[in-house]
């Protein structure tokens, strides 16, 4: 094992490295979670969730996140593996919210008052779906059964889809409560937008991105798509490059996984006019120049931040962490997930609510919780959750912490791991020294290989076929 010891700067470069990408492009899972939702069971219910919470107000009150799913779309994206109910009708809405609230008054039962939540954050589907006096009475609701902090250290953050706001509505979001914004863009090529069923002004997308940024937005992120029909280098370094000179603080640039058979929307994608591996490969090492050049870091998986954004301030200060929405701040909090389909992370156990929506309702209408499914973690989750977050979040695991936060030495702890760790330090992915395991910078992109050596339901997990690859 090697002496060497990598510095911070190393730690934060990532460098493409094709030879390697294809050796290690296998099936993985994006370990949004440990275990993975794989591993949810339904002998894991609102009653286990219940207890879960409660005890979580002792010893230590954890400041809390707040996610709410909103399922409903007006149109069908062709590339989407969400679970979402795509109506024009826009009625829908009031029973949802209906649910929703009364949903939130259970789960604020569950929850000390003196708990403040840090975090909340609204997805879907389309949560701008719901009109801004919805949007409002879902803030005044949630800050009658939860301790919502008050003051612009808190972290209000809404998906917004630019079809169905105008730059004027970003103001109204600011007074609704709002103070970060994360825009679905995914291409702006009309060739591409039409390919996808998602015409998508380029004007419009830029105005609302400006507004909030004169607002005062503390936080501004927008989502890319590669992989799509029709997309080439060129035309996807035309968007990327609109959007670097738009400087949003976060961007996320996502993967396309054709799975037509998992996903119907899909199969309104003809597979022929997708681009080939090889050319996805370009395109992302391209975006990676373009972004990393443009004073952007690469956070990890998918995720890029300016410096100074506080994704990046995180991941200096050692707060950063992964839930089911990406890369997070507030580490330190207890997600409170509601609604259909979210998943809360509260103490030592995932859970998940019901995804379906007649059966959602049924349960809220019978006064439970709608939680369907979950876990709760072993001591061994928790070390290789606490394993597989360093490696996720800081690209490296140092040994004397391990040794400090579960009073046991790694090396003999992960025995079995020893021959893949040293495959993965000969290819070059990592670097092992006496004090710590550090991802090179041309492991980064293939981190998930990395944790993958600490999974242990890996076998298992992997005979389900429920993963996407890895690049
Ligand atoms: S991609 Fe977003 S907006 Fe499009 S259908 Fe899916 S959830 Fe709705």
């Amino acid at each position: 094992m090697s002496e060497k010891a990598p510095s911070t700067k190393k730690r934060k470069a990532v460098q493409f490295n094709l030879e390697l990408i294809k050796r290690y492009n296998k099936a993985g899972p994006r370990y949004t979670s440990y275990p993975t939702a794989v591993q949810f069971t339904e002998s894991f219910n609102s009653k286990a969730y219940a207890g879960y919470a409660r005890q979580s107000n002792e010893p230590i009150p954890r400041p809390l996140s707040l996610y709410f799913h909103i399922p409903f779309c007006s149109t069908l994206c062709f590339y989407c593996a969400c679970n979402k109910f795509i109506t024009k009708k826009k009625e829908h809405g009031a029973p949802y919210l209906d649910r929703l609230f009364r949903e939130i008054e259970m789960q604020g039962r569950l929850y000390d008052q003196d708990r403040r939540v840090e975090q909340f954050h609204l997805g879907g589907g389309t949560p701008t779906f719901l009109s801004m006096e919805q949007l409002s009475e879902l803030l005044r609701v949630a800050g009658r059964h939860f301790t919502l902090l008050d003051d612009d250290r808190r972290d209000f953050s809404i998906e917004v889809d630019p079809r169905t706001i105008t730059a004027g509505s970003v103001e109204e979001l600011k007074q609704i409560g709002f103070n970060r914004i994360s825009l679905g863009v995914q291409d702006f090529d009309p060739k591409v937008q039409r390919a996808i069923h998602r015409l998508q002004s380029e004007e419009s997308t830029l105005a609302i991105l400006e507004a909030a940024h004169s607002l005062g937005f503390r936080s501004t992120s927008v989502d890319l798509i590669y992989g799509l029909p029709f997309q080439g280098v060129e035309s996807f370094g035309t968007t990327v490059e609109k959007i670097i000179k738009a400087r949003p603080g976060r961007l996320s640039v996502f993967n396309y996984a054709h799975l037509p058979d998992l996903f119907s929307p899909q199969q309104r994608i003809n597979a022929e006019d997708l681009p080939s591996p090889e050319e996805k490969l370009d395109i992302l090492s391209q975006t990676i120049n373009q972004l990393t050049g443009a004073g952007y870091r690469y956070i990890g998986m998918d995720h890029f931040a300016l410096e100074g954004d506080e994704l990046s301030e995180a991941q200096d200060s050692g707060t950063l962490y992964r839930n089911f929405q990406g890369y997070a701040t507030h580490s330190d909090c207890d997600l409170v997930g509601l609604g259909i389909t979210s998943i809360s992370q509260v103490g030592d156990c995932y859970s998940q609510n019901d995804r379906d929506l007649e059966s959602y309702y049924a349960r809220i209408d019978k006064g439970k919780l709608a939680v369907v499914r979950g876990v709760g973690l072993t001591e061994d989750d928790r070390i290789r959750h606490w394993v597989i977050s360093q490696l996720m979040c800081y690209g490296q695991i140092g040994f004397s912490a391990f040794t400090e936060q579960f009073d046991a030495d790694f090396f003999t702890y992960f025995k079995e791991a020893h021959p893949e760790l040293g495959q993965l330090e000969e290819d070059g992915l990592v670097v092992i020294d006496e004090r710590e395991i550090t991802v090179e910078p041309a492991g980064r992109l293939l981190v998930r290989n990395v944790c993958m050596v600490f999974d242990a339901y890996i076998p298992e997990s992997a005979t389900k076929r429920r993963f996407s690859r890895v690049i």
